[in-house]
């Protein structure tokens, strides 16, 4: 290896000096085109060949010594070079050494072809079979006497397996094919079918033979087919085919007609100059229904089956756009022709049920979506058949409807709300909605979908602002109302800390003008919007959830309120304080009070608490057990605003409650008005009847109280007898009752 070695070096060193001179040599030593023969050139093209060449080669002498071995040949007999070189090949045991020197002896004398080939069967030390084949050649001198032998090899799998591979790889290829899952179809490059597999042959409801030499395009629907004589004229043309190595999805056509999609990939084969192309198919038809399902989920509501949020604006949009062009369209239409088409105009309905997480809650969520199913039903029957309805939120819908002019819209607004609020019978159960309704009629003033939606929204706002369970219409107000509202939810947010709420109480009177109570009430000075009345302040604080703080800060200062007087000597029977509803039924209002009073034991039974009678019926058993709790305590409980709400004395019944407050609107018009006269003598008799204690509201004048004090009404409350007042001038009256008495 050591003269290879330095002999390497050198031939690479003269090959890269001198280009030229190999050429220049060439036509001195060789004639034009052919090898130079000087000996400096073939000593370093013969050490190139040892070197660096990729076949397994051995030199011996003649005298039968390894002059040179390099390592694939070595390798090939489990050796190393240095193992073979300065060796007799033939004292090895080792085919190959035998096969050499068997080729050797073939070629040993000058009349002998002066090559001889060899193909021996070798075992690695890895134990791995491979074959050497090549050929031994004779290296005579100028006089044709033989120096040596130049043995040259490849290595190669081994031919018989290869023969036998190749015998079976038809049918290899065949059952390799036919268990692919894809069909798989291979055509010329006219499209001629060549052959297809079994799940080609399925696919398309072909027998083998059925397709075999017939055109590709017989599989494929029209216009597919069209095309595809079209793409085979230009591959034929241009000899590209664009299709080559992309996949796309199209549609196949079966024997029996039917057409199915399909995502068709081509490859292109190439041996020699026949160029065949190969298509796999699969059959589409499964995905693109998930797909289509996806994206059906995706745009649909799961539960009510009606459109999603942005599915329904999509929609809408596209709609709107069609009926702002279609109009146009119509007008022109309509000045050609001198005749008139019905107008129609969008309505837009939002709907909210109201508190609909309680029936949740009362009879769990299969009721709450059995009532939501039912709701969108009765939607779809009252509304006419084009509207688009969606799902909001859960238990937010809106509608999309084209109406005649305003006064359809109103008449379809109340028709849903009289269905949608009547009972459902949703599993198993009797349910009734409160349901809120904004509606917006699309206007001169309505340009896009967004306007229409912003316009129902506010008059959704309104209605709930308003108590709910009712329907509204947009008017102009509402923008500068709900703007009004939110800058007092901002304001309102800060009352407390800037110290601008007081309470106020009004006196409550017995039937001889004796004050026995009073009531506190909530006020509210802005420092810069001045006095805000809680008739308006109240409903912000509910929508704004800043009730919670401040119901909290109202029990608070009224319980220090009572301390003081109780201290002076001043204390009412009773001092009423106002809950909302939302506290009432969802706030740890028995804790909190039991917490207050917990320094005051003696101001327990001084306490009342007035609720509204909605809010006690809205969730009974939630009331009936916070006012028992509450009663334990000893505080007292009545409902206020009776005959303003549901007016069931029957609810009323259930609840553990003392006094009954009679709605300052029915007070309003006795005695003149006989049917409120009615109403307020039977509410007291009733009341009366359950054990409890009536007070009129709102009592201005002499005429109303003596109409009360007939009808037996117990206590009164009203303008008459005191304004709301601040706590000094309540104390004051207290101790002037006091005094007058001891008179
Ligand atoms: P309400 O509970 O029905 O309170 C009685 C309302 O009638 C009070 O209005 C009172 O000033 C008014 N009023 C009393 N006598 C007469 C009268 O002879 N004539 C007329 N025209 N009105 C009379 P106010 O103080 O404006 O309160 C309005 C509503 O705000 C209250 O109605 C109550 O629902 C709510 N509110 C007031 N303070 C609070 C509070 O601390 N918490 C809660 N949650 N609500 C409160
Ligand atoms: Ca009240
Ligand atoms: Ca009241």
């Amino acid at each position: 290896m050591n003269g290879s070695d330095s002999s390497g070096s050198g031939g690479k060193g003269s090959g890269g000096k001198e280009p030229d001179g190999a050429e220049a040599g060439g036509a001195r030593g060789a004639g034009s085109g052919g090898l130079p023969r000087d000996p400096a050139f073939l000593a370093s093209l013969a050490s190139s060949l040892l070197d660096h060449g990729d076949m397994a080669l051995v030199y011996v002498d003649r005298a039968g010594i390894c002059r040179h071995a390099d390592r694939r040949f070595a390798a090939a007999l489990d050796r190393n070079p240095a193992d073979l070189v300065g060796h007799a090949l033939g004292a090895l045991d080792h085919p190959v050494a035998a096969a050499i020197a068997t080729a050797i002896a073939g070629v040993g004398d000058a009349s002998a072809p002066s090559t001889a080939p060899v193909d021996c069967r070798t075992l690695g030390c890895d134990g791995r079979l491979s074959f050497l084949s090549g050929s031994v050649l004779v290296h005579r001198d100028g006089a044709g006497v033989a120096l040596g032998y130049l043995g040259a090899f490849h290595e190669t799998g081994d031919p018989d397996r290869i023969a036998e591979f190749v015998t079976c790889r038809d049918s290899f290829v065949a059952t390799l094919l036919d268990a692919a899952v894809d069909g798989i179809i291979i055509s010329g490059r006219d499209g001629v079918i060549r052959s297809v597999n079994r799940a080609c042959s399925r696919l398309f409801g072909y027998e083998e033979g059925e397709l075999l030499g017939r055109n590709m395009a017989m599989l494929m629907p029209p216009p597919f087919s069209r095309d595809h004589g079209r793409y085979i004229d230009s591959y034929l043309k241009t000899n590209r085919a664009k299709i080559i190595g992309i996949g796309r999805d199209t549609l196949g056509q079966r024997k029996d007609g039917t057409v199915f999609p399909m995502h068709l990939s081509v490859g292109e084969a190439r041996l020699g100059a026949e160029v065949t192309f190969v298509g796999i198919i699969r059959d589409i038809s499964e995905r693109l229904a998930a797909e289509q399902r996806a994206s059906y989920l995706a745009r649909h509501d799961p539960l009510t089956g009606v459109l999603t949020r942005t599915a329904f604006l999509e929609e809408c949009e596209a709609l709107f756009a069609g009926q702002r062009a279609g109009q146009q369209a119509g007008q022109d239409a309509v000045q050609d022709a001198g005749e008139t088409v019905p107008e129609t105009r969008f309505a837009l309905f939002t709907l909210d049920v109201d508190q609909f997480s309680d029936i949740n809650e009362v009879f769990g969520f299969h009721v709450g979506d059995a009532a939501l199913k039912a709701m969108v039903s009765r939607v779809t029957e009252v509304l006419p058949p084009d509207t688009i309805v969606c799902r909001i939120a859960a238990d937010e819908f809106a509608a999309l409807s084209r109406v005649a002019d305003g006064e359809h819209a109103h008449r379809l607004a109340d028709v849903l709300h009289d269905r949608l609020t009547a009972s459902i019978y949703a599993d198993r159960h009797w349910v009734r909605l409160r349901l809120s309704i904004g509606a917006a009629v699309e206007d001169e003033t309505v340009h896009t979908l967004e306007d229409l939606n912003a316009k129902a929204k506010l008059a959704l706002q309104a209605v709930q602002h308003n108590g709910g369970n009712a329907v509204c219409f947009y008017t102009p107000e509402m923008a500068a109302a709900a703007t009004r509202r939110m800058m007092l939810t901002m304001h309102l947010a800060h009352a407390i800390e800037r110290n601008e709420l007081h309470l106020v109480y009004q006196p409550i009177v017995d039937q001889h003008g004796r004050l026995q109570s009073a009531e506190a009430l909530l006020r509210w000075n802005h420092h810069v919007l001045g006095a805000v009345s809680p008739g308006e302040f109240i409903p912000v604080a509910e929508e704004s959830g800043l009730i919670v703080p401040i119901t909290d800060w109202v029990l608070t200062t009224a319980v220090a309120q009572m301390a003081r007087w109780e201290a002076e000597g001043v204390l009412p029977d009773r001092v009423f304080l106002n809950i909302s509803g939302q506290q009432f039924l969802r706030g740890n209002l028995t804790l909190r009070l039991e917490e207050l009073l917990a320094g005051h034991p003696s101001l327990r039974s001084h306490l009342g608490l007035e609720i509204t009678e909605q809010a006690a019926v809205r969730d009974l058993k939630v009331a009936v057990r916070t006012l028992g709790e509450l009663a334990d305590l000893g505080i007292q409980a009545a409902i206020d605003d009776f005959g303003s709400g549901y007016s069931s004395l029957s609810y009323v019944q259930q609840l553990p409650v003392a006094k009954l407050k009679i709605d300052r609107a029915f007070v309003i018009d006795v005695p003149e008005n006989p049917k409120s006269n009615a109403l307020v003598r039977a509410a007291v008799g009733m009341a009366h009847g359950l054990g409890l204690v009536t007070v009129a509201e709102g009592v201005e004048t002499v005429e109303q109280r003596d109409f009360l004090v007939s009808v037996g009404c117990d206590m009164m409350q009203g303008y008459l007898f005191g304004r709301p007042m601040m706590p000094e001038a309540l104390a004051d009256m207290v101790r002037r009752q006091a005094v007058a008495a001891l008179e």
